[in-house]
């Protein structure tokens, strides 16, 4: 049975990444047509079985196969569905309509086909939202003020004209990279809707006149490889080559010149010295555009006439993983209300290096997030109640010390005295002025974002978290967790 949905009126939807259960149950016994479509973004309800009776869909969240069972039967005869955990009007039906379960969030835009349609079927994507084939002038006009996403987007937080600009100027044979690594919101839309990733990248391809697009996924990210392999597979007329390129699972390999070190197959990935930038001599010497999964989405979406303003975010840490998207007005606390999260000590706002804080009415836009001195990678990480700051910032640190590429010399030893300096807290030492000079050295002196961000973590819990550093210095833990230090040793004398 065909598994293009499009608007029809009686169907059965699974959504999740450990979904083949139900749908083989579903489609078992059902009539009506059974799509597997990728995650919603939002693992703590899936499996997710959404059934469309007439102009309203039913979601039944974590289902089992017998709960597939008893929708197929429903549909197939006179009876009811099932009460299910929500019920929305689907009346015009091209996009997963918001359920009223945590995780969702009020809004969906690039993410709106997340989990609802099958997501290497080019039928369905066409049906969903059509292939659109604009010529580059038209992309620039429509496309070329959307913001950047994420730190291993070359234009992160700028808009992205320039850089084509840039890169169309140049002789050469031009490159672009999908830099799908590394990102929950980049690794979703890789997996769930890889053809709206693949269709921005078609129109950068085409504005700068690329040979060769390249799509970089991390090796321990199997959904999205796969996904995104077919989804380029199947792809109707897609302008140049395109390959899937798979990289180590490091984080500091979603760096730009480390993504493009990965794509030509390097196996040391250090960053690269700039200037000069991926823009001049990127991908085997070729003048190379970088962006993210995120940022080709919203292309596609400004080609489309779509508004592009909407942040992608997901909540991780001391919470139910979810990935949803606010408005450029919304607060970041929406979505910790939307992911069901009230209770924490703070949050790491910006991906692995950003910045700690408690106040999170702030708009998601890379001005207010500066303002904040938080970071802009679109991940809130959650410190439950019962963690300690002091322990997190400390393990941070530890982390840069021991992922960073050791290329340069801010970056590498500044981690390593950085970790120390922070161990030294347990031994009764909080030498402010120290930290703050060597912070101040990592930020302003290091190759790459990687090591320019570092600090972040751990300037902004001194800031945030004044007194339990002083309380941990004098041999106090106020949360109760320092059993041991923040990196994993005993401590000599920091007991709570
Ligand atoms: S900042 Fe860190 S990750 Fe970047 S080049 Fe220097 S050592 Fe490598």
């Amino acid at each position: 049975m065909s598994e293009t949905v499009g608007s029809q009126r009686l169907a059965v939807r699974v959504a999740g990444r450990e979904s083949g259960d139900v749908a083989a149950a579903a489609r078992e016994r059902a009539d009506a047509p059974v799509v597997e479509a990728g995650s919603t973004g939002v693992p703590g309800v899936e499996p997710l079985l959404a059934a469309s009776d007439g102009d309203e869909t039913t979601f039944y969240a974590n289902a089992t196969p017998a709960d597939a069972e008893a929708v197929a039967d429903a549909l197939a005869g006179d009876g009811a569905l099932p009460d299910g955990d929500a019920t929305v009007d689907t009346a015009d039906a091209a996009a997963l309509p918001l359920p009223d379960l945590d995780g969702f969030g009020a809004e969906r835009s690039v993410l709106a086909r997340c989990g609802w349609i099958a997501p290497t079927n080019p039928d369905a994507y066409a049906d969903a939202v059509g292939f659109t084939d604009a010529d580059p002038d038209a992309v620039v006009e429509s496309a070329g003020g959307v913001l950047g996403r994420g730190w291993g987007d070359w234009s992160a937080d700028e808009p992205v004209g320039p850089l084509w600009e840039g890169v169309r100027e140049r002789d050469g044979s031009p490159a672009v990279v999908v830099n799908a690594h590394g990102n929950p919101g980049d690794a979703l839309l890789g997996e769930s809707d890889p053809f709206s990733v693949l269709e921005g990248a078609a129109h950068v391809a085409r504005v700068v006149d690329a040979v060769q697009v390249f799509v970089y996924v991390s090796e321990d990210d199997e959904a999205a490889r796969d996904a995104l392999t077919a989804a380029a597979d199947a792809y109707p007329d897609f302008p140049v080559d395109v390959s899937v390129v798979e990289g180590p699972a490091a984080y500091r390999a979603a760096e730009p010149t480390m993504a493009i070190e990965a794509v030509e197959g390097n196996h040391r990935l250090e960053a690269r010295l700039r200037p000069p930038g991926p823009e001049v001599e990127g991908v085997f010497g070729e003048p190379t555009v970088v962006h993210t999964a995120r940022t080709v989405a919203h292309v596609a979406a400004a080609v489309r006439g779509e508004p592009t303003d909407s942040r992608v975010l997901s909540v991780t840490g001391d919470a139910d993983e979810a990935t949803l998207e606010l408005t450029a007005d919304d607060a970041l606390d929406t979505a910790l209300d939307a992911a069901g999260v009230s209770d924490y000590t703070g949050v790491l706002v910006g991906g692995r290096f950003g910045g700690l804080t408690t106040d999170l009415d702030v708009t998601p836009t890379p001005d207010a997030l500066d303002a904040a001195d938080l970071g802009t990678d679109g991940v809130l990480e959650v410190l439950g109640p019962d963690a300690c700051p002091v322990a997190f910032v400390g393990k941070r640190a530890q982390f840069a010390e021991d992922a960073n590429c050791g290329r340069c010399v801010p970056c590498r030893e500044g981690s390593k005295q950085l970790t120390e300096l922070l161990r030294d807290v347990y031994e009764g030492s909080l030498d402010r002025p120290k930290i703050d000079e060597l912070m101040r050295v990592m930020e302003s002196s290091s190759v790459c974002a990687f090591g320019q961000h570092a600090p972040r973590p751990v300037r902004t819990g001194l800031q945030e978290f004044a007194e339990e550093f002083e309380a941990h210095a004098q041999g106090t833990c106020p949360a109760g967790q320092c059993l041991s230090d923040a990196t994993g040793e005993e401590p000599a004398r920091a007991k709570p």
